[in-house]
């Protein structure tokens, strides 16, 4: 016969059925012939049941809500995750493909108005020194951008 200490710290998963079949059949065994385990089977059983009639039920539509909440939750931090990370992809692109240039082109031969990158790249790669240039409506769109990719989505509200 084991021990009561060995049969309580089982009669928990015991109650709720999760025991494997054979130590379901040992602790019933054993609550047959011991009644201070019983007495403990039975406050457990009865805390079970005021835990259920204490538990909240909720309404279809309160349930859509919670869900919906924490999809949203989900999507705004899955948002944010992919724009921070294509907004790094795009200035690594960006700085690569500017470096490619620099190799392939002799310096000598480079054509600034051919080769000079288009506003949005260098206001991605040299952002700090675009207040410098002159305004124009395309450098304040890519601009725009760039600081709607650094606050990473909080404006899409
Ligand atoms: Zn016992």
């Amino acid at each position: 016969m084991k021990n009561c200490n060995d049969i309580l710290t089982r009669l928990s998963a015991y109650h709720d059925g999760e025991l494997p079949a054979d130590q379901q059949q040992e602790i019933t065994a054993h609550l047959a012939v011991c009644s201070a385990c019983q007495q403990t089977l039975a406050d457990l059983q009865q805390t079970s049941a005021q835990l259920r009639q204490w538990s909240v039920t909720l309404s279809p539509l309160q349930q859509e809500r919670i869900v919906q909440a924490y999809q949203q939750r989900r999507w705004q931090r899955t948002l944010r995750t992919a724009l921070g990370l294509s907004a790094a992809a795009a200035v690594i692109a960006i700085i690569a493909s500017l470096g490619w240039l620099n190799v392939l082109i002799p310096s000598s031969s480079k054509d600034v108005t051919t080769v000079a990158p288009s506003t949005w790249e260098m206001v991605a790669v040299a952002r700090d020194d675009a207040t410098t240039q002159a305004s124009n409506p395309d450098q304040d769109v890519a601009l725009w951008m760039v600081a709607s990719l650094n606050e990473g989505g909080n404006s899409r509200e």
